[in-house]
Parts: C-alpha cells; sequence; structure tokens
C-alpha cells in the first residue's frame, strides 16, 4: 500500500461521493466526509460509520470549515436539475462560497484539491462531441444557470487560486453518470425511467425523445477521479469524464423497458426549458493523461441499476424536494 493519506470529501454521502468514500477507505487512507444531507441521507455511508478510518460532519460548505488534510474531493452540490433548481440562490452560493472555503483550506495546508465540474459548463453545445477547449453555451439567465454559471464560476476559482498560489488543482467535467444509490426521486431520466418501468407506470418522455445524452457508469467514473488526483500536478486543464456512448432519451426509455420487462407505456411531456439538445464527451484528454476510459456498457450498467432498485423500499428515501 502506498502512503495513507488524510483526505476530505464534501458531499460525500450522496451518490458518488459515497462510493468515492468507500473506495478511499477501502485503500486504507483516513477519511473526513462532509455532508449537509440536502440530497442524501446517512444511510448511504452508515455501513462506513464503524471503520477506523472514516469520520463523518454534518456540515454545509458555504460555512468555513478548518480541518488538517493532504487531498480534498469537492463534490458537495446538488446534482440534478429539480435538486439544484429548489434553491437556485443556494445552488449559486454551495459552488462559489464553498469552493472558497476549500480553496482557502487547500491553501492553508498545501493540500490538493479535486472539483467535481460537469459537462453543464457546456450548456447546449454547439460543437459536438464537446472537448475541453469548447467553451460553452450557456444561457446566464436562465433555470439551469444556478448550477452551470455556479460550476463555472467555480472552475474560475480553481484556475486562479492555482495561478496565484500555486495550488494543486484538479477539475473533473462529469457528464451524466448513473447506478445503485442515485437518489430515487432525484427526478433524473435514469431514476424516473427505472421506477416508472418497475411500477408499470408511464414512462415520461420530456419533449419528443431526440436529445441525446451519455450515461457513465458510477464504478468507471469514481476510477477516474483517482486517477485524475493521482496525476501529476501538471494536469490542471479540466477533464472530461463520461461513456462516449451516445444515446436518445427515447432509446433509453426502450431499453430500460426490455431489461425489466414492463408493461409501461411512453408518454411525452413539454421540454423543460434550455434542456440541452445533445451531449456526448470527447475524452482524449482523459485516455491520454490517465490511461481512463469507462469499461462498462449502457445495458450492463443499467441491468445492475435496476437490481438495485428492485433491492431497496423507495420509500425509505428521504425526499428532498417535491419534484415527484
Ligand atoms: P448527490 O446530490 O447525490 O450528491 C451531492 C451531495 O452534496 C449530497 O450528499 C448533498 O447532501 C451534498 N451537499 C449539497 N450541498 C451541500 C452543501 N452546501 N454543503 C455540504 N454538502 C452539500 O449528487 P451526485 O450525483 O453524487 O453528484 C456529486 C457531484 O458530482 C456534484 O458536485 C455534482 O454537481 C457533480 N456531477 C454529478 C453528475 C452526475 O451525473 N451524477 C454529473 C455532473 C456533475
Ligand atoms: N428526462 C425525461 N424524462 C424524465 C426525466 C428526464 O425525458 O422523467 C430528460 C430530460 O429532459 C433531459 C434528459 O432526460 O433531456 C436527462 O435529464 P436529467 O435530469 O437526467 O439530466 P440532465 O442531463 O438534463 O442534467
Amino acid at each position: 500500500m502506498g502512503t495513507i493519506k488524510r483526505i476530505l470529501v464534501t458531499g460525500g454521502a450522496g451518490f458518488l461521493g459515497s462510493h468515492l468514500c468507500e473506495r478511499l477507505v477501502g485503500e486504507g487512507h483516513d477519511v473526513i466526509c462532509v455532508d449537509n444531507f440536502f440530497t442524501s441521507q446517512k444511510a448511504n455511508v452508515s455501513h462506513l460509520l464503524s471503520k477506523p478510518n472514516f469520520e463523518l460532519i454534518r456540515h454545509d460548505i458555504v460555512h468555513p470549515l478548518f480541518l488538517e488534510v493532504d487531498e480534498i474531493y469537492n463534490l458537495a452540490c446538488p446534482a440534478a436539475p429539480g435538486h439544484y433548481q429548489y434553491n437556485p440562490i443556494k445552488t449559486m452560493k454551495t459552488s462559489v462560497i464553498g469552493s472558497i472555503n476549500l480553496l482557502g483550506m487547500a491553501r492553508r495546508c498545501n493540500a490538493k484539491i479535486f472539483q467535481a465540474s460537469t459537462s453543464e459548463v457546456y450548456g447546449d453545445p454547439e460543437v459536438h462531441p464537446q472537448p475541453e477547449s469548447y467553451r460553452g453555451c450557456v444561457n446566464p439567465i436562465g433555470i439551469r444557470a444556478c448550477y452551470d454559471e455556479g460550476k463555472r464560476a467555480a472552475e474560475t476559482l480553481f484556475m486562479d487560486y492555482h495561478r496565484m498560489n500555486k495550488l494543486r488543482i484538479r477539475i473533473c467535467r462529469i457528464f451524466n453518470t448513473y447506478g445503485p444509490r442515485m437518489h430515487p426521486f432525484d427526478g433524473r431520466v435514469v431514476s424516473n425511467f427505472i421506477r416508472q418501468a418497475l411500477s408499470n407506470t408511464d414512462i415520461t418522455i420530456y419533449g419528443d425523445g431526440s436529445q441525446t445524452r451519455s450515461f457513465c457508469y458510477r464504478d468507471d467514473l469514481v476510477e477516474g477521479f483517482i486517477r485524475l488526483m493521482n496525476a501529476p500536478d501538471e494536469v490542471v486543464f479540466p477533464v472530461n469524464m463520461g461513456n462516449p456512448g451516445e444515446y436518445t432519451i427515447k432509446e433509453l426509455a426502450e431499453m430500460i423497458i426490455e431489461l425489466t420487462g414492463s408493461k409501461s407505456k411512453l408518454v411525452y411531456k413539454p421540454l423543460p426549458a434550455d434542456d440541452p439538445t445533445r451531449r456526448r464527451p470527447d475524452i482524449t484528454l482523459a485516455k491520454k493523461h490517465l490511461s481512463w476510459e469507462p469499461k462498462i456498457p449502457l445495458r450492463e450498467g443499467l441491468s445492475k441499476t435496476i437490481a438495485w432498485f428492485k433491492s431497496i423500499d423507495p420509500e425509505q428515501f428521504r425526499p428532498p424536494t417535491p419534484n415527484y
């Protein structure tokens, strides 16, 4: 085993954060999980609480926090549209003030710091697939702006702390990721469709279902996070992470119906404002610098996710917003 590090994971009780904590605890690191449980529950990390190298702190990153750490993964931020639009001002504060607080901590401790950014920095892209050099097409006053512009401002802060203070930073632009432990009522397409298919209720397609997304299985992504954090310090530029397989939302619905053997019918609902029409990552940089690419195809990842949804009682998940 390599050196044991003190690692802070903010948003560590969330869907991706809890898997990252699990992985880092398994590697023997001292892991501190900070979360305000806005979109998650303690149950996501309760299996780690008995581990001597895991600590859980309920805290909101908009407020300063003093810890001594070697590495910080900043994942704290609501990620699903229904969640981040619930209190858009708070979403912006989490990305901006939260990043300032953590960057300050990283500077004081000389810690390396990772930002969970997003493909939403590309907005509704005119360039396809999206390379990191593409500057995006974001509506700065729309209903997604609290998230998109918050994450863009966070990237700016990370780069400026790097340029001014030589801070060691990592920026990961995450494309749609799914898997077990995603919140069953987060309103995202994979969780909605699986819940609907398993209960044989109508599958709600927003718009005509021709918009595309690329879906990455969570284990592939968490592997990418760790590779990026451990990459040479020259890798300060943003790196896309996602699965380049591109599917229309209608194709996704049909695949989920097939995999669940569901009797659900497709129904069409209005497309939300500023909903990107297509999205697919160009992962050339991740391949080149991290030798990373996803290994789990959509069909396999969906089967594992469906099996997990069958194993849970969705009613046990605290609904964070009244969006279901
Ligand atoms: P999630 O909602 O399950 O996790 C986010 C976690 O952050 C939750 O546990 C939530 O309670 C916590 N949190 C929110 N605001 C906080 C605050 N102010 N202080 C402390 N904790 C706070 O979502 P996820 O899918 O696990 O996303 C994790 C990160 O990855 C987010 O930053 C998100 O923007 C980014 N991301 C995810 C995806 C995806 O497809 N899952 C895509 C792009 C980016
Ligand atoms: N979507 C849908 N039905 C749903 C939920 C989402 O058709 O029940 C669509 C949504 O309009 C978008 C895509 O699926 O075009 C992905 O939505 P999601 O909220 O999962 O993530 P986004 O990539 O938009 O942030």
